[in-house]
This record gives C-alpha cells, sequence and structure tokens, in this order.
C-alpha cells in the first residue's frame, strides 16, 4: 500500500499531503502488484512519503482509458472552445493552488521555495496559453495543380495524433508537465503521463487538480513508477501514438530507437551543455549576477544552464572573480528559508556524479576557484563551484555535469568564440553578452543552438518554440510549434 507520512514538518512547513496512487481513467489506485518507491526531501533526507509505482499492466490500463476517451469518448466530442475552457479552468485551479504545488516541488525536489514559486506563474502561463490554441488550429486553403483538364482546390485539417505518452524529469516536474499537457490536450489529444520517480508529489496534485476541472476520466492519465518499467511500457506500447520525452540524452536516444520500431512520432528534449559568450564591451560588474544566474539557478540543474563560460581574454580575469565572489556569497540551506538562495540537488547519486566532475576537473588541469566541495550538513548539498581554464576539451567543458558547476574559458577573437560555443556534442542554448547589437546578430546566427538569449536569460515562453539541435534533441514543443508537434496535417483535395 502507498502511503504518505503527512501532516510531516520539514523546515517548520507542513508539507500538504497528495494522495500517493496512480490516477488511471479518473480513479486513484494502487499499483495492480502493489509496489511502491520511497521519496525522500533532498534537503534533510527525510522520508516523504511512498508512491505506487505503476507496473506494465498499469500503463496498459492507463492507455486504454485514453484511448477510449480519444476514439469516441466524452473527451473526442468535445468541441475545441470546450478543451480550451477546461485547460483555462485548470489555469485557474494552479493559480489558486500555487503555494501549495509550489510548497510540494520545494520539499520534493530541494528546490528553494522562490524558484517552484515562480515556476507556477509560468505553468499557469502556459495552460492559458494553449487553451487559447485550442479553438484556433486552422488548416490551409491551397491551389494544387489542375490535373486532366480539371482545376483543383485543396485545404488541409490538422488532426490530433491520439494517445500521447508523456514522461518528465525531476529538474523542473511541474513546469515541464505544463509544457506537454498543456499542448497536447489543447490539439485534442490524450494524455499518460508518467513523471520522475524523483518529482512526483506536485505531480499528484496537478492530477486531482485536472480531476476537479473536470476533464473527462481517462482523457489525462498519471503513472508514477520506475523509468524501466512504467516508462519502457510507455514506450512500447501499440496504443501510444507519440512519445514526448524530457530527460537524459542516454535515455532519448533509447525510446527513439524503441519509439522507431512501430513509428511513433516523438518529440525529445534533451541534456545540453550551452555556452555563454561575454564579449569585451560587456561590463561585467553589471551582468555577472545574470552570469551566475544562467547556470546557478535550480542548483544548476537546467537543461539550458549555460555552464561554458566564454569570455574575451581582456575581460577573463574580471569573469573568474565575479563569480567566484557570487558563488562564495550564495547561501546554501533549508528551501523553505527565505534566506535561501541555492539549495539541494536531488538524490545522493545526483550529488556523487557532481563531485565526481569537480574531481575530473581538477585531474583535468582547471583551477578550481571556488566551491568544489560537499557541505558538512544533511541533504544533498554541493558547493556553489567555479572552475576556470583546462580549456574546452575536458569533461567538464564537454559533458552536461548538471549540479552548480561553471567553468570560465578565455576567447581571443568572435570566430574563436563561436568555434568554442559549438564545440559540444550539444546544443541547446546560447547566451550572448555584448552591447553591440550587430555582433550580438551575428553571433546568434553563427551558433547550434535551438534558443539563443542576447544580456539575459530565463525561463522558455510558451509563446516561443523550445527544443534542441544535435544531441540536445529532437522536435520543438511550445508556441505553434507545440501545436504542430502534437497534430498531423491532413490535406483533402478536391476536383473542380
Ligand atoms: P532521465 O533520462 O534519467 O529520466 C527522465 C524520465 O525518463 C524519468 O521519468 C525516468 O523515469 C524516465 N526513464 C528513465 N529510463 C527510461 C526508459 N528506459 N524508458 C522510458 N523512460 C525512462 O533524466 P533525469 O535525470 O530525470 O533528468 C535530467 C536530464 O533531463 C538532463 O540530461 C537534462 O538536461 C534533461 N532535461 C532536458 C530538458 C529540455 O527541455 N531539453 C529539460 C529538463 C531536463
Amino acid at each position: 500500500m502507498s502511503s504518505v507520512a503527512s501532516p510531516l514538518v520539514i523546515g517548520g512547513v507542513e508539507i500538504p499531503t497528495v494522495r500517493p496512487q496512480l490516477f488511471i481513467a479518473g480513479q486513484w489506485r494502487d499499483a495492480s502488484d502493489g509496489s511502491t518507491f520511497e521519496v525522500l526531501a533532498p534537503a534533510s533526507e527525510e522520508h516523504l512519503a511512498h508512491v505506487a509505482a505503476a507496473t506494465e499492466a498499469d500503463v496498459d490500463a492507463a492507455v486504454s482509458a485514453a484511448r477510449a476517451q480519444f476514439d469516441g469518448g466524452e473527451w473526442s466530442r468535445l468541441a475545441p472552445f470546450e478543451r480550451g475552457l477546461l485547460l483555462f479552468r485548470l489555469a485557474d485551479l494552479i493559480e489558486r493552488d500555487a503555494k501549495l504545488l509550489a510548497t510540494l516541488e520545494a520539499a520534493d525536489v530541494g528546490r528553494p521555495i522562490f524558484e517552484p514559486t515562480y515556476d507556477m506563474t509560468v505553468v499557469v502561463d502556459v495552460f492559458r496559453h494553449f487553451g487559447g490554441w485550442a479553438d484556433k488550429i486552422d488548416g490551409r486553403w491551397l491551389s494544387p495543380q489542375p490535373a486532366f483538364g480539371h482545376d483543383r482546390r485543396a485545404y488541409t485539417v490538422r488532426e490530433a495524433l491520439g494517445v500521447v505518452g508523456a514522461i518528465t524529469p525531476w529538474n523542473l516536474p511541474t513546469l515541464i508537465a505544463a509544457w506537454k499537457l498543456a499542448p497536447a490536450l489543447a490539439a485534442g489529444n490524450t494524455v499518460v503521463l508518467k513523471p520522475a520517480e524523483d518529482a512526483t508529489l506536485s505531480i499528484l496534485h496537478l492530477a486531482r487538480l485536472i480531476e476537479e476541472a473536470g476533464f473527462p476520466p481517462g482523457s489525462v492519465n498519471v503513472v508514477p513508477g520506475l523509468g524501466k518499467v512504467a516508462g519502457s511500457a510507455i514506450v512500447k506500447h501499440a496504443g501510444v501514438d507519440k512519445v514526448s520525452f524530457t530527460g537524459s540524452t542516454a535515455v532519448g536516444r533509447e525510446i527513439s530507437l524503441q519509439a522507431a520500431g512501430d513509428f511513433k512520432r516523438v518529440t525529445l528534449e534533451l541534456g545540453g551543455k550551452s555556452p555563454q559568450l561575454v564579449f569585451a564591451d560587456s561590463n561585467v560588474d553589471e551582468i555577472v549576477p545574470g552570469i551566475a544566474a544562467g547556470f546557478f539557478a535550480n542548483q544548476g540543474q537546467t537543461c539550458a544552464a549555460g555552464s561554458r563560460i566564454l569570455v574575451a581574454r581582456e575581460k577573463y580575469d574580471d569573469v573568474v572573480a565575479g563569480l567566484a565572489a557570487v558563488a562564495r556569497s550564495i547561501r546554501l540551506g533549508d528551501p523553505f528559508d527565505p534566506e535561501t538562495q541555492m539549495g539541494a540537488l536531488v538524490n545522493a547519486r545526483q550529488r556523487e556524479r557532481v563531485l565526481d566532475f569537480v574531481a575530473r576537473g581538477q585531474a583535468d588541469g582547471a583551477e578550481l576557484v571556488a566551491g568544489g566541495g560537499r557541505p558538512d550538513r544533511a541533504g544533498f548539498f554541493v558547493e556553489p563551484t567555479i572552475f576556470a581554464g583546462g580549456g574546452s576539451k575536458t569533461s567538464i567543458a564537454q559533458e552536461e555535469i548538471f549540479g552548480p558547476v561553471g567553468l570560465v574559458l578565455p576567447f581571443d577573437s568572435v570566430d574563436e568564440a563561436v568555434a568554442m560555443a559549438n564545440d559540444t556534442r550539444y546544443g541547446l542554448a546560447a547566451y550572448v553578452w555584448t552591447r553591440d547589437i550587430s555582433l550580438a546578430h551575428q553571433v546568434a546566427a553563427r551558433v547550434k543552438a535551438g534558443a539563443v538569449y542576447i544580456n539575459g536569460g530565463g525561463a522558455p515562453d510558451a509563446r516561443l518554440p523550445w527544443g534542441g539541435t544535435k544531441a540536445s534533441g529532437v522536435g520543438r514543443e511550445l508556441g505553434f510549434a507545440g501545436i504542430e508537434a502534437n497534430t498531423e496535417e491532413k490535406s483533402v483535395t478536391l476536383t473542380l
């Protein structure tokens, strides 16, 4: 039996109770074999809950429920504007419960509470944005060549794909679930969502809000579980038309190969090793906080972390010193302490992985300028860390660390800066810091990345396409690209 040890008080904050079960066909159930997994609070290592772990049979039940809703069920009969109203209603409920959702996420993932609090405003925006799309997904009117002496006309319609299997990571759990749910549902698909094992609690509350909003039972199913069991069962299931995955490049490759077997559509949002290019005209004091936020936010556990900071040689020492000062000033601590600026990493494995990269960076000859240690306290903390130099071929320059570690490297020309920026298997985001407007746009055009930010970062906006090039993924979500990724365009030709 799954259970929640709630009400649990962590750092003086009461953690709300959730139903730690599977949400299938509008019902809350334990796993078919009764199995569960344990949820710990990363910042204190305290037990939070045992959550039901979906089996292959549970995933099958969820896919059947989603299929039935898509193939003639109540969901399939809703007018597009009615789907939009459901998404608006869900957005209102998320806004109502934003504090509760942020509290669950902070406890579950170890993020300082201000971060998920901000994310919930973005989550609300994502559902409202796509609620607005639901009745505006139009086709096109086209004029094909005449055939056999007859004029022809054609139109297209954008049709939903069917059942979308959404598999999400732990780093920004509610936000990334919203990126997948909102466009898929706006376009008329039904969804089976599997959140990451390390970040289920806010998603379980989101499922309760989906129930409260009145989505037809089975149109959205939530199946917490292990990647190799529940995640893999979604990818293999013949009743799933598309897999929308956000996570590591290694698992993304596995999913892509498996999905190819039966031609499932895939969107893959994978890892990154994003560069920040700082040009010589920059005012270092002004921009250092923004550069630091670009890779320290969320303990460095963001796919778009700008963790390779490439700096014009004349500003190199200033940037290294500035970032080291920021790193030393950051207050690590309890996610619910309003003074906390950085929380814990998600689990012990992630902490060990980051510390291993720190050791490799030193062994490879990069200079450890700040941090690098493990604070002497409970919780999976790593000190904010800055490395300088060592070249762009070291493991800390090439591999995604997914922790609070930045590497600063110098360059001597724009060409060298662009070459270094592109010298990675990844291509998710890139950040350009300069007041020279021509240079900014020239560099934006030359870097291989799905998203370029000039003079500032921030969470991806619901209106803009989001996704990677190279090993950072396949496809785009958000904006109209998110609608395209959840529909197929059909042409209908009329001979006059
Ligand atoms: P992960 O790949 O380990 O897990 C992601 C999800 O996949 C989890 O729900 C997991 O249970 C599931 N999974 C694991 N093995 C599976 C399998 N064989 N079949 C199906 N599902 C499986 O990733 P993570 O550690 O949770 O997340 C961190 C990674 O996510 C980082 O690499 C990060 O860059 C990436 N990420 C990318 C984006 C983006 O938008 N590009 C956003 C956030 C995170």
